[in-house]
């Protein structure tokens, strides 16, 4: 199994680029972000839950976030690797997916981190609040939010992943292309 973590703050390019590299690279896409937003719409009631959290921008529960990476990882045994897109976000997270992982004999193999400075991610998701209708993506405050969360609980595992040797960091301020480019010459360096 070959499995990446793409890091990096919100409107950083993980999702579009995770769908990318999952076709080049035959991986199962798992964003814990699309999982929760499929519970809302079917108004389950962890969606229910999760909404309201989501709606200020702050992080749903490590346990809710780790039970539906854990259902993901066991219900695709036949998967060649994941890419986890915007998990872990969360120390605790983190040392959860090498738990779970290491169950199936495997490992995280890289955490590519998407640099984008905070007035073009700010841009950025402003834009895609006015064509997706996402909801946290509409008010700059929940996004201003959203950034001190990362700042404060998912920034620190920069550390976890570089003392593990498996941190790389991708320029991600030069378009969509160009990004993908780069994370393909890192996983290919890696693999
Ligand atoms: P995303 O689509 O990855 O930007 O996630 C949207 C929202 O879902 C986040 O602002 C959080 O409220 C929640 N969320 C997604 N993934 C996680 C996670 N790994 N841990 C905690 N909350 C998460």
């Amino acid at each position: 199994m070959f499995n990446i973590v793409l890091f990096g703050p919100p409107g950083s390019g993980k999702g579009t680029q995770s769908v990318r590299l999952a076709d080049k690279y035959h991986l199962v896409h798992l964003s814990t972000g699309d999982m929760l937003r499929r519970e809302i719409a079917h108004e389950t009631p962890l969606g229910k839950a999760a909404k309201e959290i989501m709606d200020r921008g702050e992080l749903v529960s490590d346990e809710i976030v780790i039970g539906m990476i854990e259902k993901q990882i066991e219900g695709n045994p036949e998967a060649q690797g994941f890419i986890f897109d915007g998990f872990p976000r969360t120390t605790v997270q983190a040392n959860a997916l090498d738990n779970l992982l290491a169950k199936f004999a495997s490992k995280i193999d890289v955490t590519l981190s998407l640099e984008v400075n905070n007035e073009e991610l700010v841009k950025r998701l402003l834009q895609r609040g006015k064509e997706s209708g996402r909801e946290d993506d509409r008010n700059e405050d929940v996004i201003s939010n959203r950034i001190v969360e990362y700042q404060n609980k998912t920034a620190p595992l920069v550390d976890y992943y570089r003392e593990a040797g498996k941190y790389r960091s991708v320029w991600g301020m030069d378009g969509i292309e160009k990004l993908f480019q780069l994370l393909c010459e890192q996983i290919e360096k890696t693999g």
